[in-house]
């Protein structure tokens, strides 16, 4: 794993020290004295973790990293803040300055390299998710997220998976109004209720009498659906080891017992909102990815899709010997109809006829429109009699009932005229596939419109 690493201490020796350590690892260190240069390299480089010194003269750790959280550009980097006492006070401030994680001087070895590795696959996960955000929309990143950012506030909700009633109540009485708290105190039951119920965190105890703690760790990760829930462990004095392994199986953090409140409430809230943060970017490369290959007036997908799914359906069809039919569908006398009632006439008409033609294949068959009025929909596993079976049908379909048209109940007559080809055995391409469907509806219109014809060769 490579990942660019930035020390920043103003004791020259202890950025020497921890760049020495990170060096030996293969990481890429960068190094700043001074929180201004902290802030200048975060926002010209590309740097992947922040381990941050609190005590520094004139701008100290807490500023750095309020600094670079507040700010769009650099706040998805994550920020280690290095204490020099292992002090509640100290950890709760830089969680509330949106630290990330903390370690203590002297810097243990296996801390260091657990924690900047956990904190770099994270990074590089945002990372991906940025990336195709932006690159697939024109507009840049920060301004895609601070769109719709204001669900910091609401609530989250929580599972605590523990055993022990004094624990719970001890948690639930912390976490009042903090959290929407469920508790389970079977890990079983409570592994099947993380995956049935959408939890922003889930925290587990690792004080069972008879079960494993980090077996129900794993086994949230390996399953689909909890695989991004971040896992907060809660641990017990002496379980070091216990911990750092739980941190390589993907646990999100942890915290020692006994809990302190403000640091257990500020780790939640640094978990959740790098979750929701982590959602809305996947959210919107689903959505962008849905916007790309879908056609906005029908809803089917659209000419760039069918093209690059076509020869993938293809190719599957000859290596496996199974039939692939193709029909072209085209509106007969459209531009008459836009004529006659308008753009807005004709989008009516498309839409319907869209709804009708989905009716009428399954679900495995890719309908798509190709261009203007234009349809084609490709069968899998269909062999060409059925498939002029289907047109015939969709043909029937649409000239049986006309289309209704604006709001008084005006309607029109509307006709389809289809061309149906089929995969040869033997040689074959999807070129000439599609080129056989189109002259088959070339016929269709110059037989007279309103009619399917089929080529089986
Ligand atoms: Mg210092």
């Amino acid at each position: 794993m490579t990942a660019r690493i930035l020390v920043v201490d103003d004791i020259p020796a202890n950025v020497r020290l921890l760049e020495v350590r990170l060096l030996a690892e293969y990481f890429e260190v960068l190094t700043a004295t001074n929180g201004p240069d902290a802030i200048e390299t975060c926002e010209n480089g590309k740097v992947d973790v922040v381990l941050l010194d609190v005590m520094m003269p004139d701008m100290d750790g807490f500023e750095v990293c309020r600094r670079l959280k507040s700010d769009p550009a650099t706040s998805h980097i994550p920020v280690v803040m290095i204490t020099a006492l292992d002090q509640v006070s100290d950890r709760v401030r830089g969680l509330e300055a949106g630290a990330d994680d903390f370690l203590t001087k002297p810097v243990n070895d296996l801390q260091l390299m657990t924690r900047v590795k956990s904190l770099v696959r994270l990074k590089s996960l945002t990372d991906e998710l940025r990336l195709r955000a932006s690159t697939t929309r024109n507009i840049g990143i920060e301004e895609l997220l601070s769109r719709n950012f204001a669900s910091e506030d609401t609530t989250p909700k929580v599972l605590l998976i523990d055993e022990r009633k004094s624990s719970v109540e001890r948690i639930q009485k912390m976490l009042r109004d903090r959290a929407d708290l469920d508790v389970s105190s079977d890990p079983h039951a409570g592994f099947f209720q993380a995956a049935e119920t959408s939890y922003e965190c889930v925290m587990i105890s690792t004080a069972f009498a008879d079960f494993d703690p980090l077996r129900l760790c794993s086994q949230l990760r390996s399953l689909d659906r909890t695989r991004f829930v971040p896992i907060i462990l809660l641990a017990e004095e002496g379980e070091e080891e216990r911990i750092i392994r739980g941190l390589e199986l993907g646990i999100n953090d942890y915290l020692m017992r006994p809990i302190d409140q403000q640091e257990l409430t500020a780790r939640l809230r640094t978990q959740v909102r790098r979750k929701r943060y982590n959602d809305q970017l996947r959210a919107s490369v689903t959505q962008t990815i849905e916007m790309a290959v879908t056609d906005g007036l029908t809803g089917l997908h659209n000419r760039r899709y069918l093209d690059s799914h076509l020869q993938t359906l293809f190719d599957r069809a000859v290596a496996r010997r199974r039939p692939l039919s193709v029909m072209i569908t085209d509106l007969d006398r459209f531009k008459a109809i836009n004529d006659a009632h308008g753009h807005d006439g004709g989008d009516e008409v498309l839409r319907e006829f869209a709804r009708r033609l989905r009716k009428n294949v399954r679900g495995i068959d890719l309908a798509c429109r190709f261009g203007g009025e234009e349809f084609v929909v490709v069968m899998p596993d269909t062999e060409g009699a059925v498939a002029e079976k289907v047109a015939e049908r969709i043909r029937a379909e649409i000239a049986q009932a006309p289309f209704a048209i604006g709001q008084d109940g005006k309607t029109i007559e509307v006709t389809v005229s289809v061309g149906v080809s089929s995969v040869l055995k033997g040689v074959d391409t999807v070129a000439a596939l599609m080129k056989r469907a189109d002259l088959a509806l070339y016929e269709a219109k110059s037989g007279g419109r309103n009619r399917v014809v089929a080529k089986a060769a």
